[in-house]
């Protein structure tokens, strides 16, 4: 059966020769560095901190972040690239980047002093410290404006009370964005941001067990009257959501992204298996309904691959708000993946649930991202509010 080189199929038809170049780094350094430890960490538990730090020489880690910060920040494509690379092999390591660039630096970048962008983006972009968004609260993650924990102004100064769930990364965060409110009546116009360091008295990190992700030490982070100096206000009280709205509309492209990366790699791993099992005689690959399953694979992935370029060359163009677009994304690259990997563990048969094959991890993190940073019914809903004229 003839060879198809998917690196040169897949949809790159606008990718300049230095975009093509990102990839090919991030897949060998991917292939080669991180994908041989990633089962043994997830077995174990094992956060893979110096992986990420090794990323940050590279220009992987602080993609969104400017050079004059430390970062390697070139264009947005491909910031998603490297997030999508990284993603094919890795949930946590894409996830760390993505927090640190889309979440928390970006924010740091658009609504910081300068002060804040001194103290905390030069570390971050460096691999010094990594960061959290603390965001969802036991009584939901969706309706962010009818968050409960409480910020208190005491003077110039801040106290913080409350506690947040699932948050990714927190017991190796150096940094935390924290959501918080000065009036849960006030809804989303008592929404305030704070940039707060995790090592600060009042904070508890405690480990929130989880069916999948081991190695990514998912945490519940509790604040106990926690004090915040005035310079970890970050813009002013009450404008916090505009905040939020701006980091999520980053976050979706970089979590459509990892989504694409994720889609892809069940590609990559059923196509030589449905080459070489075989049943009745013949390959696998030769029945036309695991055939037909490949070609959705296919389709559904450079779809949102589309989608999702497409985002990234909106934001390098300057377009303010793209959240309908990132909402597009979002949803269809999160529905792919995991779609990919319901395929993919069906094509395996029962190989698709040993622990000698990556398809059957791959399903459980690609759901997750159905869920994080805006659930499909999210999406569908914004969507649909958009474009009936219900939202702006
Ligand atoms: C692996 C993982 C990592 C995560 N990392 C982080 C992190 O680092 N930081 C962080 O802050 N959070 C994180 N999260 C949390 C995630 O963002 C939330 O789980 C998500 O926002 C949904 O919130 P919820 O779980 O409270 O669900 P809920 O908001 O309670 O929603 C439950 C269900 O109701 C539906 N629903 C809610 N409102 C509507 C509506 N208006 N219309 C239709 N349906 C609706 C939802 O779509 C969902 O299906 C993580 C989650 C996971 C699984």
């Amino acid at each position: 059966m003839t060879e198809i080189n998917h690196l040169g199929r897949m949809a790159d038809f606008d990718l300049t020769d230095t975009q093509r170049q990102v990839r090919l780094a991030v897949r060998e350094f991917a292939e080669r560095e991180i994908l041989p430890t990633v089962e043994q960490n997830e077995r174990e538990g094992q956060y893979p901190r110096e992986l990420i730090r090794q990323l940050a020489p590279l220009g992987y880690l602080a993609p969104l972040i400017p050079e004059n910060y430390g970062g390697s920040f070139s264009d947005v494509v491909s910031y998603g690239i490297v997030c999508e690379e990284l993603a094919r092999v890795d949930w946590v390591i894409a996830s760390a980047v993505s927090v640190a660039n889309s979440l928390v630096g970006s924010s740091i970048l658009r609504f910081g002093t300068e002060s804040q962008r001194q103290q905390w983006l030069p570390p971050l972009a460096a691999g010094e410290i990594l960061a959290s968004a603390c965001l969802t609260e036991p009584s939901g993650g969706t309706d962010l404006a009818g968050m409960r924990t409480q910020a208190t102004a005491v003077g110039d100064d801040w106290v913080l009370r409350g506690n947040k769930v699932f948050i990714s990364h927190a017991a190796e965060a150096g940094v935390f964005l924290v959501a918080a409110t000065v009036d849960p009546a006030l809804s989303h116009q008592g929404v305030t941001m704070f940039l707060v360091d995790p090592a600060t008295p009042g904070i508890e990190i405690s480990p929130l067990p989880m069916r999948t992700l081991q190695r990514d030490n998912v945490a519940e982070v509790h604040f106990d009257d926690v004090h915040v100096p005035s310079d970890g206000l970050l813009g002013k009280q009450g404008r916090g959501f505009p905040i939020l709205g701006a980091a999520l509309d980053t976050g979706r492209f970089s979590v459509a992204a990892r989504c694409v990366g994720q889609a892809q790699r069940a590609i990559d791993l059923t196509l030589p298996y449905a080459r070489d099992r075989r049943a009745f005689g013949q390959a696998i690959g030769e029945f036309q309904m695991v055939q037909q399953k490949v070609a959705d694979m296919i389709c559904r992935t450079e779809a949102a691959r589309c989608l999702v370029y497409r985002l990234g060359r909106m934001k390098d163009a300057g377009v303010e708000r793209c959240s309908l677009e990132a909402s597009m994304s979002k949803l269809m690259a999160s529905e792919a993946a995991t779609q990919n990997a319901l395929d993919a563990i069906q094509i395996f048969g029962g190989y698709g649930f040993s622990s000698e094959y990556e398809v059957g991890r791959l399903l459980l993190e690609a759901k997750t991202l159905e869920v994080g940073e805006g659930t499909s019914e999210l999406h569908r809903k914004l969507i649909a509010e958009f474009s009936l004229g219900l939202r702006k």
